[in-house]
């Protein structure tokens, strides 16, 4: 396994990867049902789960156009991230092992309170493989590249050798900050459970003109399989504006001005 690490590593050196990690898949074996590594891959063992950062730039709260870079940033980032964890995967496979690809965003499902959600939860994937800490934002925190980091990843049957690079300790949100509390326009932060309220935030935030909300919410009820296929076709990539990311640009974390 030494070898196909390596060789994931090489990926992530020469597709400028700067974050990398890799956990034991049972890390997460407490997360909701239909949720866990084993639910979508059995005999799951090992997460594999990466990051790249939107440039500062794209995000920074003052600036210009920042909602139409910032869709276009996600537009690209997402295909990227989805290419790679695909290209991992398959590298994986090549030893015999089994691996799927943990999407960046879309496809979505709806759990069993008919909330959006991603396959597995790439959050969740970065905290137990150390490349972060979970921010009162309800995202992942990294000293380096603070909120900005967007997350792909792979479940394998193959045992992977821990890893973690670059290795580092988060000190987490300060004591005294709650900005992106107080700017989130729809209140939809709970900063103790360190979570944002999807459904809401989403409701506000994206537009899309090839989901018509009534049509969704109708689905959503009455078809809920048939909520995911149409969401996941029409969202993101191309598709979704979001014309919030408060929560992002205003956060300090990793700009040494906490
Ligand atoms: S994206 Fe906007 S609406 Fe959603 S949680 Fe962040 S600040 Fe709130
Ligand atoms: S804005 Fe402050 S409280 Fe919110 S995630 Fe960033 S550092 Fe943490």
């Amino acid at each position: 396994m030494q070898e196909v690490m390596e060789r994931i590593q090489m990926i992530a050196e020469t597709e400028d990867v700067p974050v990398l990690g890799t956990s034991p898949a049972a890390q997460m074996a407490d997360e909701p049902e239909g949720y866990r590594p084993e639910d979508l891959l059995p005999g799951a063992k090992s997460l594999v789960v990466f990051g790249i950062p939107v440039p500062r730039g794209v995000y920074r709260p003052a600036a210009p156009k920042v909602i139409e870079n910032v869709w276009r940033t996600q537009g690209i980032y997402y295909r990227r991230l989805d290419d790679l964890s695909l290209r991992i995967a398959a590298l994986l496979e090549e030893t015999g092992d089994s691996a799927v690809p943990v999407f960046g965003c879309s496809p979505f499902s709806l759990n069993e309170r008919k909330d959006v959600r991603g396959h597995l939860n790439q959050l969740r994937m970065g905290e137990v493989a150390g490349i972060g800490t979970r921010g009162r934002n309800g995202l992942l925190l990294h000293s380096r590249y603070g909120s900005r980091l967007m997350l792909g990843g792979v479940v394998t049957t193959a045992g992977l050798p821990a890893f973690r690079k670059p290795e580092t300790t988060e000190p987490g949100c300060p004591p005294d900050c709650r900005i992106c509390i107080e700017v989130c326009p729809i209140k939809a932060i709970s900063p103790e459970k360190r979570r944002v309220n999807i459904m809401r935030c989403l409701q506000y935030t994206s537009r899309t003109p090839l989901l018509p909300k009534l049509r969704f919410l109708l689905l959503r009820a009455l078809r809920p399989r048939a909520a995911e296929r149409l969401m996941s076709i029409t969202s993101l990539d191309e598709h979704t504006l979001h014309v919030c990311s408060q929560c992002v640009t205003t956060c300090p974390y990793g700009t040494g001005t906490p």
